[in-house]
């Protein structure tokens, strides 16, 4: 197959903050150096526009946005919903909200901000934009696959266009092309599709394996004077059994608007866990209700959060690539941060990139330097001091978790063992019947089903073209996993993708959310989560 091909010095998959971040260093210190126009630098994202499939709580933590646009990044115009005010932390019964006497340590916000994070990446586009041509952002142009000459990775191949449902080339059939660049920087997010093939065949996982939850977010316009901006609330407990780990926020973006959400781990065990239910569950909590009562849903997502933390990290660089932000396992879970570590490691790579094209080496002897720098950066020490955390919540369960997570914390991070080990969230699904026992009824004004979801989300795929959702072996959804789960892809998938009908598998690829649940959480490991062709997915702005 006849292919074009792209030649680049510098491949940035995925336009999340993490890549707008490298390439704004980047192209800031070649620039200082008299050496922008010489370079070529491309950032692929997949979304129609940038900012489309970005979902975040948020609260951004602002030292990063400080480190890189300056202090008065507010005012050149990057855009903040409220400073954080009051801030309060409950543990919910399914009646009670008992609010905490202290704020825990790593959940205080006083000075940091709450935002849109599709709207923050939206503006920093601008913002790499304004470097003119030497930097290009290719929206609409998903990246398949990651080309290796040996261990060396050369570049990604976008996604091949025009097949027919059944895989046929279609008339209008266009292989994708080859954008062959001498470094390729992953910053695709959480389970990012081509950081798992590279991790995968250059064996560069980390020392733990990586574990995720499931985030479900919304956004509520409600009557004034139930909250004012700037409050933020955080929730343990109920709805979560203690052998889940968890927890809920809501965020006032202004006196009328909030964000909610809950994220639900995805290694708890129980094969019926069903994370988007869990959310419209604590909805109906009276904390809830009285704070939606009224309201109107504006919007609604779904994604997954590498929740484990330092010792999940993979090598993060190598001839030719790095690896920065979520992909490279860098969220604080303790903080549910992850923005700013985002941010600082993109700075750290766009300034050793630059280093490496300055010097014409882009070898992993060169590109070591961004771990190093990592390593000695303020990045390394907040994720060291919560390196065991989530391994903790996992082995002790939620309640004694609080404890000795809270030890380790004080007392630097060390607890017992050093890494605590912790199970691949596939490996922990019970055997059980996903189905049994399942009770939730939708209240209308008040809680959603997934389809209502899907459609608040703004999610569509072509129908005519293959499914990007791939299982290996369909035979084995109608007998050994219904047999011995019950199916829990009908129930893990936010988005209603996976039905049983007449005892087979059906595949509703169009609703996908891409929050890649789904090749986590799959006991078997049979489905692969893979890039649709026709740039389809959510429509998160504002979310
Ligand atoms: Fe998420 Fe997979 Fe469902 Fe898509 S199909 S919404 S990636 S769980």
């Amino acid at each position: 197959m006849e292919r074009d091909t792209m030649p680049v010095d510098v491949l940035l998959v995925g336009a999340g903050p993490a890549n707008l971040a490298c390439a704004y260093r980047l192209a800031q210190v070649l620039q200082e150096k008299g050496k922008l126009d010489e370079h070529v630098i491309m950032i692929v994202e997949k979304g129609r526009e940038v900012g489309d499939h970005i979902l975040s709580g948020a609260i951004m933590d602002p030292k990063a946005m400080s480190e890189l646009f300056g202090d008065d990044w507010r005012a050149q115009g990057c855009p903040v919903d409220a400073d954080v005010a009051e801030e309060s932390v409950f543990t919910l019964t399914a009646t009670k909200a008992r609010k905490m006497a202290f704020i825990p340590p790593p959940l205080k916000n006083h000075g940091n901000v709450i935002v849109s994070l599709s709207h923050v990446v939206r503006w920093m586009k601008e913002k790499v934009e304004a470097f003119g041509d030497a930097i290009m952002i290719a929206e609409e142009q998903p990246a398949a696959d990651v080309l290796l000459d040996g261990e060396r990775v050369t570049g990604a191949r976008l996604v091949d266009r025009g097949r027919e449902k059944d895989g046929a080339e279609g008339a209008a059939f266009e292989p994708g092309a080859d954008i062959e660049a001498r470094i390729t920087v992953l910053g695709e997010g959480s389970r990012g599709s081509l950081t798992k093939i590279l991790v995968d065949k250059l064996g560069l996982g980390g020392t733990n394996p990586q574990v995720y939850g499931t985030g479900v977010k919304e956004i509520w316009d409600i009557p004034e004077g139930r909250v004012t901006a700037g409050t933020v609330w955080h929730t343990a407990g109920w709805p979560l059994p203690d052998t889940t780990y968890g927890g809920s926020w809501m965020y006032a973006m202004s006196d009328s608007r909030v964000s909610v959400g809950f994220v639900t781990a995805l290694d708890g065990g129980d094969p019926g866990c069903d994370p988007f239910e869990i959310m419209q569950r604590w909805k109906t909590h009276p904390q809830l209700r009285t704070l939606l009562d009224g309201g109107t849903l504006v919007k609604s997502g779904s994604k997954t959060v590498p929740e484990g933390g330092w010792w999940s990290r993979p090598k993060s660089f190598g001839d030719g690539f790095l690896i920065v932000g979520d992909s490279g396992s860098l969220l604080n879970i303790a903080r549910l941060k992850g923005i700013h570590t985002a941010l600082r490691s993109g700075m750290i790579a766009g300034e050793v990139i630059a280093e490496a094209l300055l010097a014409d080496d882009t070898s992993a002897g060169v590109l070591e330097r961004y771990e190093e720098r990592l390593r000695a950066s303020w990045v390394k020490d907040e994720l060291w001091r919560v390196r065991n955390w989530r391994q903790i919540f996992s082995a002790k369960g939620f309640k004694k978790g609080k404890l000795f997570a809270g030890l380790a914390w004080a007392l630097g991070g060390k607890i017992l063992k050093d890494p605590v080990p912790i199970h691949d969230d596939a490996q922990s699904v019970s055997p059980g019947d996903a189905s049994a026992g399942r009770d939730f009824k939708v209240e209308e004004g008040l809680t959603i089903d997934k389809v209502t979801g899907v459609f608040h989300a703004g999610s569509i795929h072509e129908e005519n073209q293959p499914s990007h959702l791939l299982i290996a072996d369909t035979d084995l959804c109608a007998s050994r996993c219904a047999e011995e789960y019950g199916n829990p892809c009908e129930r893990f998938c936010p988005a209603a993708v996976y039905e049983m009908v007449d005892g087979a598998m059906q595949i509703n690829f169009s609703n996908c959310v891409h929050c890649k649940t789904c090749d986590i959480a799959d006991p078997y490991g049979v489905i692969t989560w893979t890039v649709p062709e026709d740039n389809g997915g959510p429509r998160y702005l504002g979310m």
